[in-house]
């Protein structure tokens, strides 16, 4: 990589045009600088494009399994740099190190299922109405992608995206959260080690809207893959659109945690803690809701008020903090905002609320804990804080839970803690999210199977398992005549 700044990768080579400006990424836990990168522009999008264009043929046609191969030799690479790189995850977004290695855990994981994928890529064969005829499908690769990323797992959904797409012949333009840009150019050295064509995949750092909207309307561009909030996401939505293209968007969630009363109580603390303050409450799986039903809500309210009595809250890169900072200034000051908002609307503040200040405190993001009794139709219940903020719920039974648990507008994860069989399926059938756990936090997805969500956490597609070669490749239907014969299907005498 060229000099002090990380450059763009367009083509197979990382440059730092002279006239560009840059910009740094800093450690929400004490604001050192991590890395300083290229402000790409519309100019550097277009190369990104042009060369990801010219590189698709050859690649579409190397064959399957070999494109797989070059993901294990990813998938090497970045075991062999595991802690490094969950070091990295830590220093530029602040999860806790244990969480920064799981990051980079998942990726490893992920890479390692797609390369699999490489000898399966299965199409369909399908009998025919007529005599003497063959029907199958294959898959086929799209073209360019354009793979959009957030902060909150810099290492794991840009290897969710580009990684899928690698391996369904597609060839790639990433640009990743401005935030986590030195995750980004980790990623992208880890494939160009492993030995990817240039021009395959493609790096352009810079801001949102700079950078994403000339990406997303190019029309060289097939198809978006989109991470990231309602608002962002939406937007993009509407610019594809306009071009026709398939726009993929895995976007927030607003978690409920349902705790019945017949429930082990302390594992459902346990996963209510995880769930709610895991990675400061910044996943999109996170639990922002506890729904507790009215027997065991004042044991759960005093259990949980002593044990984040007892969180310990400070370096992340230290094993044994619970709980690290948010991951900037911005994200500090719209958790900050909410809690202010919550407490004007008349929610009860129990605990928490508050930016935690002295000593190392006051070089960081550091956000207390925070729970709030909160109101059915109140802020704090319905939107997406996306931080370490925890609202509780008091409900009856089963019904009201549900009731409540599906009364927001998102419907990624829920979680369900029960003894009863029959209230866990009851409630598997009826929660409104793409993911159910039983006796499980909210948290906590593992990459072999389909991940996403139903209203507005997305469009309707899903990522990871064997949904993300849906997203990334087209179908071909192909009807083999062997008949020497005219046959005309819903015509010809039955
Ligand atoms: P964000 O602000 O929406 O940004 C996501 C990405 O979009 C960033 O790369 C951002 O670039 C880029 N972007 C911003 N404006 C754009 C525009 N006009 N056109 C194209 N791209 C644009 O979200 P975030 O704060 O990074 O991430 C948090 C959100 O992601 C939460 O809502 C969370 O729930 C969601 N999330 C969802 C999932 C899921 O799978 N459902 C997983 C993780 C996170 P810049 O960084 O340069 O602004």
């Amino acid at each position: 990589m060229a000099g002090e700044v990380r450059g763009l990768y367009i083509g197979g080579r990382w440059t730092v045009p002279s006239d560009r400006a840059h910009f740094t990424t800093r450690n929400p836990a004490n604001g050192e600088t991590v890395g300083e990168f290229v402000s790409g522009t519309p100019a550097d999008v277009d190369a990104a494009i042009g060369a990801a264009q010219k590189a698709f043929p050859a690649w579409r046609d190397t064959p399957a399994p070999k494109r797989g191969e070059l993901l294990l030799e990813v998938a090497r690479i970045l075991r062999g740099r595991k802690e490094a790189l969950g070091r990295t995850v830590t220093r530029e977004m602040g999860k806790v190190i244990a969480e920064g290695r799981g990051d980079v855990q998942e990726s490893i994981d992920f890479v390692e299922y797609m390369a699999g994928e490489g000898r399966r890529l299965f199409g369909e064969t399908v009998p025919s109405e007529l005599h003497s005829k063959l029907c199958l499908t294959f898959r086929e690769a799209k073209g360019v992608v354009a793979c959009i990323t957030p902060w909150n797992f810099p290492m794991a959904i840009p290897n969710w995206k580009i990684a899928a797409a690698l391996v369904c012949g597609n060839s790639v333009v990433f640009k990743p959260a401005s935030n986590t840009a030195q995750c980004a150019t980790e990623v992208v050295a880890a494939y160009e080690e492993a030995g990817l064509p240039p021009g395959v995949l493609n790096l352009v750092t810079g801001a949102g809207g700079t950078v994403g909207n000339p990406l997303i309307e190019d029309p060289r561009v097939r198809t978006v893959s989109f991470t990231g909030g309602v608002e962002t996401g939406r937007e993009v939505y509407v610019r594809g659109a306009k071009g026709l293209k398939m726009v993929h968007l895995e976007l927030g969630g607003k978690n409920p945690e349902i705790i019945l009363d017949d429930a082990n109580l302390d594992l459902a603390l346990e996963g209510a803690l995880f769930g709610a303050f895991g990675t400061s409450g910044q996943r999109c799986t996170a639990t922002s809701r506890l729904v507790v039903q009215a027997g065991v809500y004042d044991e759960v309210l005093g259990r949980l008020k002593e044990r984040l009595a007892k969180f310990r809250i400070g370096d992340p890169l230290e094993a044994s903090t619970d709980m690290g900072p948010v991951a900037s200034a911005d994200q500090e000051a719209k958790v900050l905002g909410y809690v202010e908002a919550g407490k004007k609307d008349g929610e009860r503040l129990l605990v928490g609320g508050s930016k935690l200040s002295g000593g190392a405190y006051d070089r960081g993001h550091y956000v207390a804990p925070t729970l709030f009794e909160a109101r059915r139709e109140g802020r704090i219940a319905r939107e997406e804080i996306f931080g370490p903020v925890l609202a509780l719920l008091k409900v009856r039974d089963l019904a009201d839970a549900i009731r409540v648990a599906n009364d927001v507008d998102y419907g990624l994860s829920s979680a369900i803690y029960t003894r009863d069989v029959n209230h866990a399926f009851e409630a598997v059938r009826a929660l409104e999210t793409g993911i159910v756990y039983v006796n499980a936090p909210t948290i906590g997805a593992e990459v072999q199977l389909p991940f996403g969500g139903v209203k507005n956490t997305g469009n309707g597609g899903r990522e990871a398992g064997s949904a993300a070669v849906e997203e990334f490749t087209e179908t071909k239907t192909v009807f083999l005549d062997f008949s020497n014969r005219l046959q005309k299907a819903q015509i010809d005498p039955r």
